[in-house]
């Protein structure tokens, strides 16, 4: 018979095994919760051809649902959560960047809220470090709009670039509005926040920032695609790869549950309402009809799967665990 003691060694040793080298390569600082309560570090591979696609968690907020779609009653949005088994009045916004292993470069696609979020984001850092990557090695950071929770990981609070070696790419589209001082001006109190926050991004790096285009390859395999409305420049991302394509198509919606069942919702950060709901529907549309495999910046983690037309909507159905990249 065993004894307790004997058991629990046991048990502990169980533990280790089965949590792998995910856990043996993750930061142990003393602010690194007990096993017991922590999950595995944040990150999970894919390929696209021989592309290979690293999601990396930053965490996530809790957003209260009141007020959070412009266009639609409280008692619908409440529905819409207890069908997808989510909490009735606030919702969990999660975040995830991706790094793009292409043409022998590594590549960051948005950064994350770095470390001036709410305390439950921040993430990216240590899981990125966690599935294998140096900040000092990344040749190419993209950023697809200027909302604080995709740019603010580019630049500590005391002002340390976190990518020192990389090149910076932005859409020309968010440059000009975002960095414009008479844009700012003229925005609303609520909106001196978001400006003030590119500025602290963006300034001290100005002169070396490229600006890009839709439609043009912004590293090897990844292309710009148009998809305003959530912001003036805000882009979506072809990446390409032996005769696969997989689109990720950043913040064209909020969490899947809500809005790509409904995509006529507008939530409340989409600037131009309208627009983002042509933009939402043409994206969502096409990748149901090619079949593309899909990744999302707000989707549950990781933030990857595939559409399908449902109804007045769509569908999205998240991609099996795959223990094989
Ligand atoms: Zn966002």
């Amino acid at each position: 018979m065993l004894s307790r003691r004997t058991m629990i060694a046991s048990t502990a040793g169980l533990a280790t095994a089965a949590a792998g080298p995910a856990v043996a390569q993750a930061p142990t600082t003393a602010a690194t919760p007990p096993a017991s309560v922590a999950q595995a570090p944040g990150f999970y591979r894919y390929k696209v051809g021989d592309i290979e696609i690293t999601a990396v968690h930053d965490g996530f907020a809790n957003r209260p649902l009141d007020g959070l779609i412009r266009n639609a009653e409280i008692g619908d949005v409440r529905k819409a959560m207890a069908e997808a088994f989510l909490p009735e009045t606030t919702l969990p916004i999660t975040f995830t960047t991706l790094v793009v292993r292409s043409g022998g470069k590594t590549i960051v696609i948005d950064t994350g809220n770095g470390d001036v979020g709410a305390p439950t984001t921040g993430r990216m850092a240590a899981n990125f470090r966690a599935a294998g990557f140096d900040p000092a090695s990344v040749d190419t950071v993209i950023i697809s709009h200027f909302h604080g929770d995709h740019i603010n990981g580019l630049r500590l609070k005391d002002g340390t670039a976190v990518f020192p070696k990389a090149e910076v790419k932005v859409p020309e589209a968010e440059w000009a509005y975002w960095m414009d001082d008479a844009k700012m001006s003229a925005a609303p109190e609520a909106m001196k926040g978001a400006f003030a926050g590119v500025r602290r991004v963006f300034g001290p790096m100005a002169k070396d920032v490229a600006r890009y285009e839709p439609g043009k390859e912004v590293a090897p395999g990844i292309t710009a695609v148009a998809a305003a409305g959530h912001t003036p420049g805000h882009t979506a991302f072809a990446i390409a790869s032996g005769g696969k394509t997989f689109m990720l198509v950043s913040d064209i919606t909020n969490h899947p549950a809500l809005f790509v069942r409904n995509p006529n919702w507008a939530a409340v950060f989409d600037m131009d309402a309208e627009m983002a709901r042509q933009t939402r529907v043409r994206i969502l549309d096409m990748a149901a009809a090619d079949r593309v495999q899909v990744g999302f910046y707000h989707a549950p983690f990781p933030a990857t799967g595939h559409i399908l037309k449902d109804g007045p909507g769509f569908r999205f159905v998240p991609v099996q665990w795959s223990p094989a990249v």
